[in-house]
């Protein structure tokens, strides 16, 4: 019975480890298997779904929520209409949200027609002890990096040598259980990352014995605060730089894809993660009508919606 189910991968991870860029690593090296990737963003708008390189269409998009408390409806759906499709995937990937509990997630993994092939959770050489400790953040980054059976210890590029096997021996003393590879850009072994060698054994059930935290009335998507802006104004972009230069502290995660005007063929697409951020060249905007969509999280109190609002559209000269 389980060579009929379809394997579930779970990737998780705190905001900004990476998570889109493994995907579209994925998508770019399926061998041949036909996955499905359900993307949730917990902000209005979202960005991870189109910054995803869909090859085939089979990007499902979950926003405006979180997908393991807000969310679990609309995801058991997706799930139950993919397994039940005349033409299923031979794998599913859910990237959860980073702000979302993966072992939550993972619970999926035991609907019918599904099997949890395994849970993956990233984590920034740099910046995951940083965030671990944090007193507002701390809990729930560790509470993802538990949830792993493979843990990548993303973006060690960054990292100096030294920082690199501190925080190895870090991780490993937080999730005992877990697989830990070092990747740059998420480059693992593609057999690690769905099934075969990653792969956990199929036991029904097995789900109740793990260290699945007990369901509560708590809501991430309500434990921060997110502000999003789009128009088609064409934006400075030396104003743009300016402005993000000013971000108030507590912005956690920024991601946009934007119009700027001295790049008027093609997208530039805006990352940040804490303090590091950049503004690189993105796909040709091509057939699509320029347009910038940009979206912040950050901690409660840390996002004046009516100030980033005026000073993305004075950017933009729309005054
Ligand atoms: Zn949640």
């Amino acid at each position: 019975m389980t060579q009929n189910r379809i394997p579930l991968t779970i990737i998780g991870g705190y905001l900004g480890a990476g998570k889109t860029t493994l995907i579209n690593r994925l998508l770019r090296r399926n061998e041949g298997r036909r996955l499905a990737v359900i993307v949730n963003d917990f902000g209005r708008i979202n960005i991870d779904a189109e910054l995803i390189e869909s090859r085939d269409g089979n990007t499902i998009n979950l926003a405006n929520g979180c997908i393991c408390c807000t969310l679990g409806g609309d995801l058991a759906m997706t799930l139950l209409n993919l397994t039940e499709s005349a033409n299923p995937p031979d794998h599913v990937i859910i990237e959860a949200s980073g702000v979302a509990d993966p072992a939550q997630v993972a619970q999926y993994g035991h609907m019918p027609g599904l099997r949890l092939d395994g849970v993956i959770v990233l984590a920034d050489a740099e910046m995951v002890r940083q965030k671990a400790r944090d007193k507002y953040v701390g809990e729930q980054v560790r509470q993802q990096l538990r949830a792993a059976d493979v843990l990548l210890l993303n973006k060690v590029d960054l990292a100096t040598p030294a920082s690199r096997r501190v925080v190895r021996d870090w991780l490993a003393e937080q999730v005992p259980g877990a697989r830990i590879v070092e990747t740059v850009q998420g480059n693992a072994p593609l057999p690690l990352l769905l099934g075969e060698e990653g792969a956990r054994p199929f036991t029904p059930g097995e789900w109740k014995e793990t260290a699945v935290p007990p369901a509560t009335k708590y809501r991430h998507d309500l434990a921060y605060e997110t502000w999003s802006w789009e128009g088609r104004e064409p934006v400075q972009e030396a104003a743009f730089r300016a402005f993000v230069e000013q971000f108030p502290a507590g912005v956690i995660r920024g991601k946009g894809i934007l119009h700027l005007a001295g790049e008027p063929t093609r997208r530039a697409i805006f990352q940040l993660v804490g303090q590091r951020w950049s503004l690189k060249p993105g796909e040709p905007w091509g057939d699509t009508p320029p347009q910038s969509r940009l979206a912040l999280i950050g901690l409660p109190g840390s996002l004046d919606s009516a100030r980033l609002a005026a000073a993305f559209e004075r950017m933009a000269g729309i005054e």
